[in-house]
């Protein structure tokens, strides 16, 4: 008679144990992502410096070209959204050879990468 009972507790904990599974896995993705631009807030210089340069690590693997090569503005747009974003403080950013951190010209605290 009670024989239901603990195979719908069994059920129960495989079904709760899922969803455990599927926000475990959305957690890890989030955090990866996350970490990739970590540290600064999402309208600073220097998080824009370091969308930059992630824009231009990924331009140089994909097109091929080699550290101190100069990068092509136009094209390192193309992979950020938006274009290359403007300092809000009104700098000027220089996007370097490659294998060099993206600068503004404002320079020092919260306006160049570490
Ligand atoms: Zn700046």
């Amino acid at each position: 008679m009670n024989r239901d009972v603990p195979g719908n507790a069994r059920s129960t904990i495989g079904v709760w144990l899922l969803i455990g599974g599927i926000v475990f896995v959305g957690t890890a993705i989030a955090v990866r992502r996350s970490s990739i631009v970590c540290c600064a807030a999402p309208s600073s210089c220097s998080y824009f410096l370091r969308e930059i340069d992630g824009a231009k690590d990924q331009w140089a693997i994909e097109k091929g070209h080699k550290a101190a090569e100069p990068a092509v503005k136009s094209e390192i747009a193309q992979y950020i959204r938006g274009g290359i974003p403007l300092c809000p403080a009104g700098g000027v950013y220089s996007l370097n050879p490659v294998g060099r951190n993206p600068t503004c010209s404002i320079g020092g605290a919260g306006h160049s990468l570490p």
